[in-house]
């Protein structure tokens, strides 16, 4: 998902490093500042390691440049790709199509909070607001708040509290980040492992895209403070967990390949040229039949404006899960 407010041109030039994650077959949510040590260079060339990719979300004023997490064509089509390889290789496949009718998935999910000290501004929040994210994401998952049911529910199954300071800030393609994964990930290619903490240059997380084989960097890294209840003012309902795991279950954002070509992959999400962050009513920004989707949760806007996913989104989330996370 993205950035905090007033970020938007860090959020912009990360989106090289996306390419190369994405071409790694993660999903890439990172939003690094040119001038990081890890960040890439324009054009894609890129020296940060395999893995460590993510998906962005970010403020207002960010439209006019790059798209951070933005899919080339030909990656979408290799991911297409492996997606459907990775099919013909289950046995036990189960199209994607009734997805909402098989609700039925239980995630589990291990949440890792990432602190610098014992207070507050250190990282440590409340049992509660982990308990609210978990809320927030079953009625979002569920269709609760206006969206199609998907066949996602989400068991919290553990709080793992760490207390690291070389981990913390996360930073976003870092050593340090896979240091903290490679030790504290833990089950399966289902089970959803959470990192909160302070993020580097201001973003509000990053996830990984499925992929066939385990890495110790799958997983959602959000802002802890875009938990419900958090300080990150406009981004404190804990959407940006729900547009994490979005991404963690395969999906793209609204404005992938903006108004032309196969989109995001979902034929019923409206094309959209460019994020929409804020709130913008009545936005239509591609010629194509329909208003951008500003609500979806595979936007930019504002936790107080997202609040569905679609049938269409469902389904790519269920074939996605069959392909790649269920046992
Ligand atoms: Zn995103």
């Amino acid at each position: 998902m993205g950035l905090r407010p007033n970020l938007l041109t860090r959020r912009v030039a990360g989106v090289a490093s996306t390419t190369l994650a994405l071409l790694l077959s993660t999903a890439a949510v990172g939003v690094v500042p040119a001038a990081s040590a890890f960040s890439a260079a324009p054009g894609g060339a890129c020296s940060e390691p395999a893995g460590s990719q993510a998906n962005a979300r970010a403020k207002p004023g960010a439209g006019a440049m790059h798209e951070p997490n933005e899919l080339t064509a030909k990656q979408v089509r290799d991911r297409d790709a492996d997606l459907a390889a990775a099919l013909r290789e289950r046995a036990n496949y189960r199209a994607g199509a009734g997805a909402t009718a098989l609700a039925t998935v239980t995630i589990p999910v291990v949440v890792h909070v990432i602190q610098e000290t014992s207070t507050r501004a250190g990282g440590n929040i409340p049992d509660s607001m982990i308990t609210s994210q978990i809320n927030v994401l079953n009625q979002a998952y569920a269709g609760g708040t206006g969206g199609a049911a998907t066949a996602f529910a989400i068991r919290l199954d553990k709080i793992n509290r760490v207390t690291n300071t070389s981990w913390y800030p996360i930073v976003e393609g870092s050593s340090a980040e896979r240091s903290m994964k490679s030790s504290l990930r833990v089950g399966g290619k289902n089970t959803l492992n959470i990192y909160l903490g302070e993020l580097s240059d201001d973003l509000l997380g990053w996830a990984t895209f499925p992929q066939r084989n385990l890495s110790s960097m799958d997983g959602v890294v959000v802002l802890s403070e875009s938990l419900p209840g958090g300080t990150a003012t406009n981004y404190n309902q804990g959407d940006t967990g729900t547009h994490e795991v979005g991404h963690w279950l395969n999906l793209y954002h609204t404005f992938q390949g903006g108004c032309g070509g196969s989109g995001d992959g979902v034929s019923d999400t409206p094309a959209e040229a460019s994020p929409a962050y804020q709130c913008p009513t009545g936005r239509n920004t591609c010629s194509a039949t329909g208003l951008d989707p500003i609500t979806n949760f595979m936007d930019y806007t504002h936790d107080s404006c997202m609040y569905q996913f679609t049938t269409g989104q469902a389904s790519r989330m269920l074939t996605a899960w069959n392909a790649y996370r269920a046992a």
